[in-house]
């Protein structure tokens, strides 16, 4: 699904010499690198506060640990997602609210948004599931007028532009109350190990969200509030430092790929290619395809024979899944639901080139095309 190691050797000298460097200076934690590295990051994204830490998990939790929710307080967030998403909301005791999303764009409905909120309900966590923003612009309105916090969880998006209605482009991430990502290996800006980073323009939520990283600690040994362990490395720091000017241009590669697989299939009827959404360009975190045949599981299999990894994202829903069951509707779900038997996701990275394109595509079609 991911080939890390060539994209490794196409920039192995710099980063080798960059963490032979941290090594030597031995400041591996919470050395200066961190600090370029955060502060870069602001740059890219053009947000005033990037407060790093171990991973994408985290940085949804930590952010949800800065609004003062109470126990119970509801969280409106996708039924498709990855669970991570949802496990946060139901570890800090909060009540996860599970919607239905676009069948064309995977992503939150702002109207079964709507649909779903009460008195209770506290925040929005949009998915820019798989490379793409959701329609912020609406789900910004719904906040506003209902007084909800937005946490975009941007573990999937970095460095995609979402545009509003006024011609505004922003980065995702840096639209809501506070955004979340990842820097898991495989994620468009991938470190080599786990991190993660929380993103806000607000400076009181930032020096919370930087307490609260650090065990509730504002002033050294004086703990104001139970918070958490929660830390990038330098070593990570300057991986991520070598690739974050580089990130543009894998966004780009991913986008040259995804190009290459839309024309392949865009005359089989039971082949639908990625929609992109007027508002917001896509970064092709995942290249999902939905086979319209019944036959999906039987080209995964296919597929495999021939040593092309596919993988179904995500093969459940999460309001059917043992830990976060929840009494539903189904007449509510029809779009996740049906995505969960058409979903599947193809080879997707930086270093695809046109043979393995061509390879991929040919096997796809021939299966598609026997009946
Ligand atoms: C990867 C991912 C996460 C979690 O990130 P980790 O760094 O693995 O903890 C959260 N949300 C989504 C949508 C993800 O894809």
């Amino acid at each position: 699904m991911v080939d890390l190691q060539s994209q490794y050797y196409k920039i192995k000298n710099e980063v080798d010499n960059a963490v032979i460097n941290v090594m030597n200076s031995a400041a591996f934690i919470n050395g200066p690198e961190v600090k370029f590295f955060q502060s870069d990051l602001e740059n890219y994204l053009d947000v005033k506060h990037v407060i790093p830490c171990a991973n994408g998990t985290d940085a949804l939790q930590i952010a949800l640990m800065a609004l003062d929710l109470k126990e119970g307080d509801e969280v409106i967030t996708a039924d498709f997602t990855f669970a991570a998403t949802v496990e946060v909301i139901h570890l800090l005791k909060l009540k996860s609210v599970l919607v239905d999303v676009n069948y064309d764009t995977f992503t939150i409905d702002p109207e079964q948004i709507r649909k779903a909120i009460t008195p209770k309900t506290k925040a929005i966590i949009p998915v820019h599931l798989f490379g793409q923003c959701a329609n912020m612009e609406e789900i910004l309105k719904i906040a506003k007028e209902h007084n909800l916090y937005v946490i975009e969880d941007n573990a999937q998006a970095i460095g995609a532009n979402y545009t509003f209605s006024d011609g505004t482009v922003k980065k995702s991430g840096t639209m809501g109350t506070i955004g979340t990502t990842s820097f898991f290996p495989s994620k468009n800006l991938g470190c080599y190990g786990d991190g993660g980073a929380i993103f806000t323009n607000d400076d009181d939520l930032a020096h919370r969200l930087r307490g609260i990283v650090n065990h509730g600690m504002y002033e050294r040994y004086y703990h104001d509030e139970v918070g958490v362990n929660s830390r990038l490395d330098s070593i990570q720091a300057v991986v991520l430092r070598q690739k974050l000017p580089l990130l543009n241009n894998y966004n780009e590669a991913r986008q040259w790929a995804a190009n290459y697989y839309n024309e392949a299939f865009a005359d089989h009827a039971d082949i639908l290619t990625p929609v992109t959404a007027d508002d917001t360009n896509h970064v092709f975190h995942q290249y999902t395809l939905r086979i319209m045949n019944g036959k999906r599981n039987e080209l995964q299999k296919f597929l495999s024979e021939k040593d092309i990894p596919a993988m179904i994202y995500y093969p459940v829903a999460l309001r059917k899944q043992k830990a976060y069951y929840q009494e539903s509707n189904d007449a509510d779900f029809v779009n996740t639901d049906k995505l969960l038997n058409e979903v599947i996701s193809l080879p997707m990275h930086t270093e695809l080139d046109e043979e393995q394109l061509k390879y991929i595509t040919d096997a796809v079609l021939e299966f598609m095309s026997a009946e």
